[in-house]
């Protein structure tokens, strides 16, 4: 069962989170494989999505906020979008799609930044959104300070995380058929840093030294973090990673999310969704393909699931007034 355990290192600024999926991870996949309107992924596709899927969760459960999570990299190589989106409950969803032959072995920069134009988008989509409201978005390109292209997924994130919520953070993920897995550990804000009564109690040599002391404590669990494999982290099973890596720490443990509370499979996609989409998709493309197949077969991208729309069934979408909707973040479904 996927499930999802957060933590807290006593008496330390540095909270974590590790995140199992199986059986939401293999659904998904097993729902790619169904779908006969599209093609499998290729190995390293699944392993990019596969961390995506748990990045989603573990950035999910870190902060505060009702709505959709969306992870997306838009890639200049063989694949053009790779999405993942994990609600507030943690039900999530997760695809790709794909143009061109996909090299064996392939790394990020082989799948999605090819040519250095690769980029990676976090947005929070709020649930209830007022009128106008718009999706907050968050972009970074695939490489780093220096301009040299990043390797992984989880370096793009941290990345991510130090430039917009100013807290260092420290990842690891990894995914194959049977697991999509994923480790994070970040320090949160000290009282009073980052405003402006923090920057007066800076000059306190007491606050000071406190700082120091706090980020050591910072690097030496961001060090245990990263020598954890990704062999490991797909192998062996929560408690064991957690006593392998932390077991001289004090950890304070949140009751584990798992079922019904914890991260699962659930695809947000309905007719009327993909009777917008066709709206969009305009009166004259909708009646080519009408005349072509006498029927617009429509096949949701995240869980392969069939709309079938007839001639009659169109009519209707294109009578029915417009209704004002704010852009789907993701632009698919
Ligand atoms: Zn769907």
């Amino acid at each position: 069962m996927s499930e999802l355990h957060r933590f807290l290192f006593d008496d330390q600024p540095v909270r974590g989170a590790i995140v199992r999926l199986t059986d939401a991870w293999t659904e998904m996949l097993g729902r790619r494989v169904a779908n006969t309107s599209s093609q499998p992924y290729p190995v390293p596709v699944r392993e990019l999505l596969g961390e995506m899927a748990a990045a989603g969760v573990l950035m999910q459960s870190g902060i505060k906020f009702n709505g959709a999570l969306v992870l997306q990299i838009f890639g200049d190589g063989p694949v053009k979008l790779a999405v993942a989106e994990v609600q507030s409950d943690l039900s999530l969803r997760a695809t790709a799609s794909l143009k061109g032959e996909v090299p064996e072995g392939a790394g990020l920069g082989a799948l999605v930044n090819v040519h250095g134009g690769g980029r990676c988008a976090i947005t929070l989509d709020p649930k209830d959104k007022f009128p106008g409201q718009q999706p907050y978005q968050g972009v970074v390109p695939l490489v780093d300070a220096q301009g040299r292209k990043l390797d992984h997924l989880s370096d793009v994130l941290a990345h991510y995380m130090l430039q917009s919520e100013q807290l260092d953070a420290t990842l690891v993920l990894a995914a194959n058929d049977q697991v999509a897995a994923g480790l994070l550990v970040q320090r949160m804000p000290v009282k009073g840093e980052g405003n402006i009564s923090g920057g007066a109690a800076r000059h306190d040599k007491e606050h000071d030294e406190d700082q120091i002391g706090r980020n050591e404590d910072y690097n030496r669990i961001a060090t245990l973090v990263a020598s954890l494999t990704r062999d490991e982290l797909l192998t062996l099973d929560v408690e064991t990673i957690l006593h392998r890596l932390f077991w001289e720490e004090p950890l304070l443990r949140f009751e584990p999310q798992q079922g019904t509370d914890g991260p699962r499979f659930a695809c947000t996609c309905s007719r009327e969704r993909v009777g917008r989409m066709l709206h969009s998709l305009g009166v004259e493309e909708a009646d080519s393909i009408l005349a072509e197949q006498g029927q617009i077969e429509v096949a949701c991208e995240f869980c392969g699931q069939q709309y079938r729309f007839d001639p009659v069934d169109a009519a209707q979408i294109f009578a029915a007034p417009v209704v004002a909707q704010a852009p789907a973040p993701n632009a698919v479904q």
